[in-house]
């Protein structure tokens, strides 16, 4: 991968080898999200596949260790980097006739199988906004939703538990709410191992994702201590590092809970206040509470805080935001901006941005810098020109200041957009 990654995010990718831990018999294998294999003397349990991408680089590391058949894989949701990496597995039963494996999941993650065939386009559309790579080309998405492993064993309703064992290992299965609807995760008595898919991401939680749709932090949250009450002592993330140690595996669940307890009761009592979203969203920027801010296991790496408080207004809360009647049924922005530019001229609001970049208020200058290029014509003139120069350098100082990946990624897409206007922009000027 082509791009300058922060330590966080090379974890969260898994860019480290597959390794063996607990009782040597047990695998975590990185490809993108983590694949956790359980080895029994009957076979293997596999927790999550890889994305398509890493199918082949996942099963050449479980094969390293052992060549026992694959006898149950389990989807802790059906995102894509959790749910698709099938193929090389699949070749190699029908190569050595073995049986299929069982496949559990939720019945939610069923009906997400579905609805990534209906909305196939419009997933590669903002999957490339999200994992947009910093500074290079726009990459299409590989997996086609259509390559599905259907699940065999469906687990039904809320609160659902399923468990089996296999080589006398036992495997207990849970259904809980939290990024999806469709989560399950995996507690192995005897291997005192919890798997987490993507309730556990070595990062804020991804709650409050923009492109995606509702997320559950209340629920996640009881998730979350749901798992503490096992105790464990190794903890497999969705994504990132294994976690080790009884008292390591505790604090990072129990922090985490706590954030996003604290992220819900502090928006809805907000909401009991009577407040609109903006208010409520500046005034949870403000009490941010350092604990989160510092804890090692809530670094804002791919998800972030600010994107969490969307996520509980939406759950309680419909589409009008501002409480401003204005908001009902707006005008189109460029027709506002237009309004704008007849009261003072496109040279004096890029004066103003200007000023306001020199103060390091860069969000003001963003939207001064809108009136510009919004209101006006799309053609080249100096004016235009410079006023979408100057988004583009704050946007890329934005940009650099964002932890989050998936913020710092919409950042980068945009402004690559931009970049692509400007030079269109420029050669209609040569041309005409
Ligand atoms: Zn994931």
């Amino acid at each position: 991968m082509s791009r300058n990654l922060n330590e966080g995010m090379r974890d969260y990718i898994g860019l480290n080898p597959p390794s063996s831990f607990a009782d040597g018999k047990s695998y975590i294998i990185p490809g993108f999200a983590n694949s956790c294999v359980f080895e029994t003397n009957e076979g293997l349990v596999i927790f999550d596949l890889p994305i398509k991408q890493f199918a082949k680089r996942t099963f050449r590391g479980v094969r390293t260790f052992t060549d026992k058949p694959v006898q149950y894989i389990i989807y802790s949701h059906g995102h894509f980097d959790h749910a698709y990496g099938h193929g090389p597995f699949l070749e190699e039963i029908k190569e050595k006739g073995w049986d299929l494996p069982v496949i559990i999941a939720h019945e939610n993650c069923v009906r997400r199988f579905e609805k990534y065939k209906s909305l196939d386009k419009y997933h590669k559309w903002i999957n490339r906004m999200q994992f947009v790579p910093t500074g290079g080309r726009m990459q299409e998405s590989v997996v086609s939703p259509k390559d599905t492993l259907n699940p065999t064993i469906i687990l039904k309703g809320n609160d659902s538990v399923y468990n089996f064992k296999l080589g006398k290992i036992e495997f207990e299965i849970y259904h809980d709410m939290g990024e999806t609807d469709d989560s399950i995760w995996l507690w192995a008595p005897e291997k005192k191992t919890i798997c987490t898919g993507d309730l556990m991401i070595s990062s804020f939680p991804n709650v409050g994702n923009p492109f995606k749709v509702q997320r559950y932090p209340k629920n996640w949250a009881l998730a979350l201590e749901k798992m503490m009450e096992k105790e464990a002592e190794f903890l497999v993330p969705g994504h990132g590092r294994l976690l080790e140690g009884k008292d390591n595996v505790k604090d990072a669940l129990s922090i985490t809970a706590e954030a996003m307890h604290f992220v819900h009761d502090e928006v809805v009592k907000r909401l009991n206040e009577g407040k609109w979203f903006e208010q409520i969203y500046h005034e949870m920027v403000e009490i941010f509470p350092n604990k989160f801010k510092e804890s090692k296991y809530l670094k804002e790496v791919y998800g972030c805080y600010r994107f969490a408080v969307h996520a509980v207004y939406r759950l309680y809360h419909g589409w009008y935001n501002s409480g401003n009647p204005t908001d009902l049924f707006p005008s189109k922005s460029d027709d506002i901006a237009e309004e704008f530019l007849k009261i003072n001229t496109e040279e004096s609001y890029l004066e103003h941005a200007k000023s306001l970049y020199t103060a390091g208020k860069l969000q003001l200058a963003l939207h001064i810098l809108d009136i510009i290029i919004k209101g006006s014509e799309d053609q080249y003139n100096a004016t235009m020109y410079e006023a979408l120069d100057l988004k583009i350098k704050i946007l890329q100082e934005k940009a650099k200041e964002e932890t989050s990946f998936i913020a710092s990624n919409i950042i980068n897409s945009a402004t690559l957009q931009i970049k692509e206007k400007l030079k269109v922009l420029k050669n209609t000027s040569k041309t005409s």
